[in-house]
């Protein structure tokens, strides 16, 4: 795949770039070496002043970079603006929390006795060069939300940017350099896949983070399994989005559309499967497939628009042999399931749902990566989870439900790593994010993000 900015919503090359030479990714990973001796010992207030500065300089650049970001890979200039103010946002919350969640900690005074010890302090040092291995859906949040947290702990990063969104991964070396992080402390690598294993390999990189698909996962994961290298993987998701009886299902098939579509319905912990109680479902569906035939398709930097393109030829191609062989093997198409009539142009492809889905179809168990629903009839709770949780992946769950009881079973029996209730799953700063079964391992965001990279070192005194 070669390293450029395609324009989704016109299919139109409009820049592409040279990836690194050999010689050129080592000077990188010297750079990176380098910084990081000096950083890993710089003060809090250091790192957190610079922080600051990136979060102004990006919040000053914010409608720049959200035509950027839309340019390259087709998400709603609105969308794009919103993902780009909660970065901001994300770096100020690390600026401000990092030093309190990295402070010592300190054993009970029993357990140190009991050690022989006279004193014990558990210190969070950082590790070092970090290799961020990132995907195109949120081409600037995704890449914060590693950055902020790595940098506050004195980690320093180097970026594998997805090769469609070559644009934002060259703005967000030149943020981080702006804000007065010394040269090399974050830098992005313009390389293909297959420079990935050499630079992971590398002795002088010691982790990596990757957020994307499984395959990209496993290939990662593998080769630093072998280099007994610590990962974090953020995969795919087909997040379940349940509606019981006390729902307020308008709320719950308005909210419903949103978290489907989000993103022009590209997004890991988009709600893909609704699974709806027989009681409220024909009512749920009859406004859910309202909501998303009404949905505007078009021009994503016209601030009217819903839902852009998909991000690129191949995305639209997978999505549509999904629709064929859910339709071919028996799927009810009550809405869309084409793309829209006039626009030969762009990778546009309209809200779509699915009802009638069987185990034979690949949309059961694979993950629909655009705007296309999937509906399921459930006769009562037990069946709601086992449906839920008869998926791959599990990364985060959303549940309509008013009822306390309800509540407490589906905290205990869902497996993911985030349970929404009577809302749809956003991330936030504050709350650890991340899943188990397929769709990863590890935690980014809050403290648990910051702890992923961190040395933890038992100090004891005798
Ligand atoms: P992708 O193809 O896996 O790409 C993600 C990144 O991995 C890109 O930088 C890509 O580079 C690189 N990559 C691909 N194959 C690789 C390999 N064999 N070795 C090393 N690097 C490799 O995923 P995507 O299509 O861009 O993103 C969509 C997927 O990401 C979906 O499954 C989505 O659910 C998941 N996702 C998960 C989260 C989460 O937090 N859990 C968040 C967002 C997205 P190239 O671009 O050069 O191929």
């Amino acid at each position: 795949m070669s390293i450029a900015t395609v324009n989704p919503a016109t299919g139109e090359t409009l820049q592409t770039f040279a990836a690194l030479t050999k010689e050129e990714i080592e000077e990188r990973i010297l750079a990176a070496d380098a910084a990081y001796r000096g950083y890993r010992t710089t003060s809090f207030a250091h790192r957190q002043e610079r922080m600051r500065q990136a979060a102004r300089l990006l919040e000053e650049d914010l409608e720049a970079v959200a035509r950027m970001m839309t340019l390259e890979m087709g998400k709603t200039l609105v969308a794009a603006r919103a993902e780009a103010a909660k970065c901001v946002k994300a770096m100020r919350w690390y600026a401000e929390h990092a030093e309190e969640l990295l402070a010592d900690e300190h054993p009970s005074l029993a357990d140190v006795k009991d050690s022989g010890g006279a004193r014990v302090l558990v210190r969070y040092r950082p590790l070092g060069p970090v290799l961020a291995v990132m995907p195109w859906n949120f081409p600037l949040w995704q890449v914060v939300r590693f950055a902020a947290p790595a940098l506050m702990a004195g980690n320093v990063g180097l970026l594998k940017h997805a090769s469609n969104v070559p644009q934002t991964a060259v703005y967000l070396e030149d943020l981080f350099r702006r804000a007065g992080f010394a040269d090399g402390c974050f830098q992005t690598l313009l390389i293909g896949t297959g420079a990935v294993e050499e630079v992971l390999r590398d002795p002088r990189v010691v982790a990596a983070t990757l957020t994307g698909s499984e395959p990209a996962g496993r290939s990662v994961a593998s080769v630093a399994g072998d280099e007994i290298k610590k990962t974090v993987l953020e995969l795919g998701g087909s997040d379940p989005y349940l509606v019981l009886p006390s729902a307020d299902v308008e709320r719950a098939a308005k909210v419903g559309v949103t978290a489907r579509v989000q993103n022009n319905g590209q997004s890991c912990i988009a709600a893909k499967r609704f699974i709806v109680h027989a009681k409220v479902y024909d009512d749920f569906v009859e406004q859910f497939v309202r909501g998303m035939s009404r949905l505007a398709v078009g021009d994503p930097m016209d601030e009217a628009t819903d839902v852009g393109p998909l991000s690129s030829e191949r995305g639209r191609e997978s999505l549509e042999e999904l629709v064929e062989d859910a339709r071919e093997r028996g799927a009810s198409v009550l809405c869309g399931g084409r793309r829209p009539a006039g626009r030969t142009a762009g990778w546009y492809y309209e809200p779509t749902v699915l009802a009638d889905i069987s185990a034979r179809m690949r949309i059961d168990q694979e993950e629909a990566f655009g705007p296309v629903a999937t509906l399921y009839r459930a006769s009562d709770l037990d069946e709601a989870l086992r449906l839920a949780n008869d998926t791959p992946f599990g990364l985060s769950s959303n549940v309509w439900t008013r009822d306390a009881d309800e509540q407490e079973r589906c905290v205990r029996d869902l497996e993911a790593g985030g349970i929404y209730f009577n809302g749809m799953t956003a991330s936030h700063p504050g709350f650890p994010f991340g899943g188990v079964k397929r769709s990863g391992y590890g935690r980014e965001l809050a403290a648990h993000g910051l702890h992923e990279f961190c040395n933890v070192t038992t100090v004891w005194h005798g």
